[in-house]
């Protein structure tokens, strides 16, 4: 039987097409929408009122016309008619940002609070959650939802912390946050929210692995735009890959782990690592010794995967602000020393997102959500 299309799914349909032509357009006519997406002056007319109505849409100046003296409405959309907020939790530090509909995100908000896994440390993180969505002047029903990055596997609807050995929270269930959150929430593994940021801001990103470097070595593996999660829910988790026995012991248990070779304790140990940076770019002999060691470590690890995964690489994480293109050309370098393939052209590459990605990556996929619903309201 042939599936039909009822007429509320039409109307439906249309008044999505001119939201979203209207997003991604700020600034456009009536005339210009009707005539770009093919419906009828009516039809973007009613539309376009409705939008208004709900707060949506609205108008924001004028244009000229064809014609001597009649100016049409620019219209434009609410990018705060919808946002999400993001909130990246850490052993010791607690991270907030605001997300709109157009992917614009607020001044970053660092709190400073030790991670336990307890319910007052829950009910704490909330009291400070609830107080920023004030704070920002937000109304209850602008809040699409509340992603939370945490530095542990998540369970795939993002109820759960499959694996939260970093901060001891296996099993840790989102309802102990959200009970004290008026909005929907979930976890996303802080790797993946990374990967999210970057494929936001590079639409023409198809294939590639997401190396995030920071205080622990995560990864994500992205293909066809989609974030691959596995049968087990540990696609990826390349900081527990055997490079060697080192002596070094991984948070997992391990010996021998990525994770020892390539976070960034094991470049600039207890040194901050704006300062190891400047040591090495003024030239210091030290600096530039121990920062050719690790690249050497990155070489092994991205070697290792690129055998297995044929696609672009990218470096993010706290250690992506610092990164030059000369690092990438001698990293890529490296990497070629190893395997026995003459491939042409780079395909190691910086973040494009190095700043605050976590906490962007939790909140956009309840924008994401929003503007594929089939009802958009
Ligand atoms: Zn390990």
């Amino acid at each position: 039987m042939r599936k039909s299309i009822t007429p509320n799914q039409i109307k439906q349909n249309n008044k999505n097409l001119i939201y979203l032509y209207i997003l991604n357009h700020p600034g456009v006519s009536q005339q210009d929408i009707a005539y770009d997406l093919r419906l009828s002056r009516p039809t973007v007319t009613t539309n376009l009122n409705e939008l208004e109505s709900v707060g949506m849409i609205t108008k924001s100046g004028q244009l000229d016309t064809e014609l001597v003296g009649r100016k049409a409405n620019a219209y434009s959309a609410v990018p705060d008619y919808r946002v999400s907020i993001g909130v990246d939790i850490h052993s010791k530090e607690l991270k907030l940002i605001t997300v709109n509909l157009l992917g614009e995100y607020s001044e970053r908000v660092v709190h400073s609070i030790n991670y336990k896994n307890t319910d007052s440390y829950r009910k704490k993180v909330c009291e400070i959650v609830n107080g920023y969505i004030a704070g920002q002047g937000l109304k209850s029903e602008q809040i699409l939802g509340i992603g939370i990055a945490m530095p542990g596997l998540v369970s795939p609807d993002g109820s759960e912390i499959t694996y939260g050995k970093i901060l001891d929270c296996t099993g840790l269930s989102i309802d102990g946050f959200s009970k004290y959150l008026n909005y929907p929430c979930r976890f996303f593994h802080d790797s993946e929210s990374a990967a999210v940021s970057e494929l936001w801001v590079s639409p023409e990103l198809k294939d590639a692995m997401y190396i995030q470097i920071g205080i622990h070595l995560g990864a994500a593996m992205i293909m066809n735009r989609k974030i691959m999660s596995g049968m087990h829910g540990h696609n990826a988790t390349i900081e527990h890959i055997f490079m060697g026995n080192n002596n070094k012991r991984c948070y997992c248990g391990r010996i021998g782990c990525a994770e020892t070779l390539c976070a960034l304790p094991s470049l600039c140990g207890e040194e901050p690592v704006h300062e190891f940076f400047g040591r090495l770019r003024s030239g210091d002999k030290n600096a530039s010794k121990q920062f050719d060691n690790y690249l050497k470590d990155l070489a092994k690890i991205i070697n290792s995967i690129s055998l297995m995964y044929d696609k672009d690489f990218i470096i993010g994480g706290f250690i992506a602000p610092y990164l030059q293109e000369s690092d990438m050309d001698k990293l890529h370098k490296y990497v070629q020393e190893l395997n026995p393939f003459d491939d042409e052209g780079r395909f190691i590459f910086i973040s494009r997102m190095p700043k605050h990605n976590i906490t962007i990556g939790a909140a956009l996929p309840y924008i994401t959500e929003f503007l594929n619903r089939d009802e958009i309201e």
